[in-house]
């Protein structure tokens, strides 16, 4: 159950003072009678209006996004543009989040939610969810380069889980690599402690799941249930 007025801010994007205003004129309803107490308890399946039009309620919400270029990952970009301000008017709600951050120049899959403790558990480093990318570089890997990867390597005295990585279309300047965490800027550490640069990089699959591609640069969608169990 939850109240009124959550179920008014959430969906509508408003403040709580805001959704109290609406509830005190008269233009909520639930259920077809006018409600005007902020903390009526409403259940999922109880039918919310707002001067007449049905509002939908889902306590949290779960959103794929095909991040491009140059878009901080966090709800909060002080001054510069977020993922956030990315989603379409109709998507955004209060408490949206990317859970786990790509880098400004990083491109592709941000999962974005409202749901604190999903993100906790997806991103919590005991989990180890695979997260896939590709890689352009500036100089073809190397065998001893592979070894590394594949083997755990050390980075700044820290020893690393181990990484798979793969040429695409036996190109030894475009690879694939899976990572079972996510340290600060890894994939661009771990290229670089082999003197190799990452021109562009492409976040492409968390867990089981991949980025729809569908989905343009900046366009989200919301995941379905099943999509979800595939990332963890
Ligand atoms: N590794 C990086 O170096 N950057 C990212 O954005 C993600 C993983």
């Amino acid at each position: 159950m939850t109240r009124l007025d959550k179920i008014l801010s959430t969906q509508l994007n408003i403040s709580r003072t805001d959704a109290k205003a609406l509830l005190k004129k008269g233009r909520v309803s639930v259920n077809g009678t006018v409600t005007k107490t902020a903390d009526t308890k409403c259940a999922d399946s109880d039918i919310v209006t707002v001067d007449g039009e049905q509002i939908a309620y889902s306590k949290f919400v779960y959103i794929m996004m095909n991040k491009p270029q140059g878009v901080i990952s966090a709800s909060d970009g002080k001054g510069e543009k977020t993922v956030v301000d990315l989603l379409p008017d109709d998507m955004k709600r209060r408490g949206l989040f990317p859970a786990g951050r790509l880098d400004k120049d990083t491109t592709g899959f941000v999962l974005l939610t409202d749901d604190g403790e999903f993100a906790h558990s997806i991103l919590s480093p005991s989990k180890h969810i695979d997260k896939t990318y590709v890689a352009h570089l500036d100089k073809p890997i190397t065998a001893e380069l592979v070894e590394d990867f594949r083997g755990g390597m050390t980075l700044n005295g820290e020893k690393l889980l181990e990484a798979e990585i793969t040429p695409i279309d036996g190109d030894l300047t475009v690879c694939q690599v899976v990572l079972r965490q996510g340290l600060y800027h890894q994939v661009k550490r771990m290229f670089k402690k082999h003197g190799i640069t990452v021109t562009a990089l492409d976040r492409v699959k968390m867990g089981n799941l991949s980025l729809d591609s569908s989905l343009k640069a900046g366009e989200s969608r919301y995941l379905t249930a099943e999509e979800l169990d595939l990332i963890c």
